[in-house]
């Protein structure tokens, strides 16, 4: 796993200011990570599923659409299941401080 800070940008669900990204796995390439139009993330403050999009500023994100997700799981079921184990433990993690 491999993270990048970026640029604060809030969660659209809890307003928490996400200031770093982490890849799951590597990249083919062995460039550095960086999020890009359409990378999908995930909240770890709120557990809420994200997306990176790109404006002329930089990137905001917005709550991932479920037909994006419908697309992962069958296209890319590897990380899709990554993605929805990462949610699993932020979910776990909330639900143990409540
Ligand atoms: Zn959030």
């Amino acid at each position: 796993m491999e993270t990048t800070r970026h640029q604060l940008t809030p969660c659209p669900v809890c307003g928490y200011n996400i200031d770093a990204a982490t890849r799951l796995g590597k990249r083919q390439d062995g460039k550095p990570y960086v999020p890009e139009d359409g990378s999908i993330s995930l909240c770890a403050k709120c557990g809420t599923i994200l997306r990176y999009l790109t404006n002329g500023q930089g990137f905001y994100l917005v709550e991932c659409p479920q037909r994006i997700l419908d697309e992962m799981r069958d296209n890319d079921r590897e990380n899709f299941l990554l993605l929805k184990r990462a949610q699993t433990f932020v979910l776990y993690e909330i639900s143990k401080k409540n």
